[in-house]
């Protein structure tokens, strides 16, 4: 099982997770057409997808949803509160289908275990996804770290984890006050440190590598999470890597 991340930062999110002949989706936060080139960037024939999951219903997760799961006829999966929250853009998507963010689920070949994380969206969800031997989680989108985060993560052999933004870059830059408070908030973002500390709490000797996400273009940097991801996991061997927007990164995982 392997994953890849087509962008990932406050323009847009897009992840596919792998596994056999089950293609996963993880939001689409770019419009469909650029979904499709990135896809096609990964070699995915954006056909092959199996299914859409959404976290939440925020523009960065969902704006190309529609677009993208009509054009292909994909289901989409998605928590009973998001599905309130996007039901006039998903109004016309015919194979919504809803799942409660403490059951796990299987689409094909992955199983999928959600859980709920505290963020400013009527009922967000991240993931583990497992395919019985190797897991992979993703956790973006969330204000602080929580005894179920860590609980649910604390056993995965890949983690995709937001590292947001630099706490000081944050409060001292040039954000408009009210977005500031925000992304500051119990209900906002990861910054750095939650996400070292998350990292820190993990199974010892059992993560395998580290996919950086969800980084602020003003507010954090690529020298600076790599710092973070050093500090944290120094010379541990746990492979590293960082997403950029318009790069996200390519093949993660196992094959
Ligand atoms: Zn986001
Ligand atoms: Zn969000």
């Amino acid at each position: 099982m392997r994953c890849a991340s087509l962008g990932s930062g406050s323009r847009g999110n897009a992840t596919v997770v792998e596994q056999g002949n089950t293609r996963l989706l993880v939001d689409c936060g770019f419009s469909a057409r650029e979904a499709r080139k990135r896809l096609e960037r990964i070699e995915i024939d954006p056909g092959s997808l199996t299914a859409i999951l959404v976290t939440h219903e925020h523009a960065d997760h969902i704006a190309g949803v529609r677009v993208l799961a009509r054009g292909l006829g994909l289901p989409v999966y998605l928590t009973s509160g998001t599905a309130r929250a996007a039901e006039k853009l998903l109004r016309d998507v015919d194979g919504i289908r809803e799942f409660n963010a403490h059951e796990a689920f299987e689409v094909g070949d992955i199983e999928i275990r959600p859980f709920p994380v505290p963020h400013d969206a009527r009922d967000p969800a991240q993931f583990v996804f497992s395919n019985g031997d190797t897991r992979i989680g993703l956790l973006t989108d969330a204000g602080h770290v929580t005894r179920v985060m860590i609980e649910a993560l604390a056993s995965v052999d890949y983690l995709m984890l937001e590292f947001n933004h630099d706490r000081e870059l944050l409060l001292q830059g040039d954000y408009p006050q009210g977005l500031i408070d925000r992304v500051d908030s119990d209900y906002g973002h990861l910054n750095n440190q939650q996400s070292m500390a998350l990292l820190s709490k993990l199974e010892p000797g059992k993560l395998k590598g580290v996919a950086a996400l969800h980084l602020s273009h003003q507010n954090n940097s690529v020298d600076r999470v790599s710092q973070c991801l050093a500090d944290t996991l120094n010379n541990s061997g746990i492979e590293q890597i960082i997403a950029c927007q318009d790069l996200g990164f390519s093949w993660f995982g196992e094959q």
